[in-house]
């Protein structure tokens, strides 16, 4: 099963993410987690990435498509993947097909996890995360017992500065600018599974066992 997961900050990616690779059995290949192995490891390609992101610069295509080949070559990607944060770019999509296709595969689903602009803002900025444990709330949908202290450890809850309305604003907005030509480019071709991502964490999963299948 060879899939990539879509979805704007906030939408609750991550938790569907880890959902989906322990029901199916693939490897989760987050492209931040692969960048920052190879920085580590100092890879040739890790080196090339980190002067771009030394400097605040957007790692150019070739690289981010030449370390997540990479990463498709190895043993555990063999009876699948699930793709989180890559591809980006119609570029990059386009580069991940030729590479599937040389590999004698390809996608089977594109997951896209929707949920309403003004649902996103609602969410970051109701949320508060506790300063001792990391344990996470929200004013509304999860509130802590107490207000402002956490109910794991007593720690006191705080809010973090990119969690505000206009930040959030801005976060979601460079999301859509850049994933709508993708969105399209998958509904071309007609692999795209559009998930209400407003609904509870369990129906929303349920929904993409529906799309995926209940076998893995
Ligand atoms: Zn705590």
């Amino acid at each position: 099963m060879r899939l990539v997961l879509l979805g704007p900050p906030g939408a609750g990616k991550g938790t569907q993410a880890a959902n989906i690779v322990k029901k199916y059995q693939i490897p989760h290949i987050s492209t931040g987690d692969i960048f920052r192995k190879n920085i580590k490891e100092g890879t040739e390609l890790g080196v090339k990435a980190k002067e771009y992101i030394d400097q605040g610069l957007l790692v150019p295509d070739d690289i981010v498509v030449a370390i997540v080949k990479d990463r498709l070559v190895e043993d555990d990607c063999k009876e699948g993947f699930l793709l989180d944060g890559f591809p980006r770019t119609v570029a990059q999509a386009e580069a991940l097909d030729q590479e599937l296709k040389d590999l004698g595969y390809n996608l089977n689903n594109v997951i896209n996890i929707e949920v309403d602009k003004n649902e996103l803002i609602e969410r970051a900025v109701g949320r508060r995360i506790c300063k001792e444990c990391g344990a996470t709330y929200h004013i509304k949908f999860n509130p802590p017992s107490k207000a402002g202290i956490c109910d794991v450890c007593g720690g006191e809850l705080y809010q973090r500065k990119d969690d505000t309305e206009e930040t959030v604003n801005k976060r979601i907005k460079v999301y859509l600018d850049q994933t709508e030509p993708l969105i399209s480019y998958y509904t071309d071709q007609g692999i795209i599974a559009n998930i209400n991502g407003e609904q509870d964490i369990d129906k929303v999963f349920k929904d993409i066992v529906d799309v995926l299948g209940s076998e893995n």
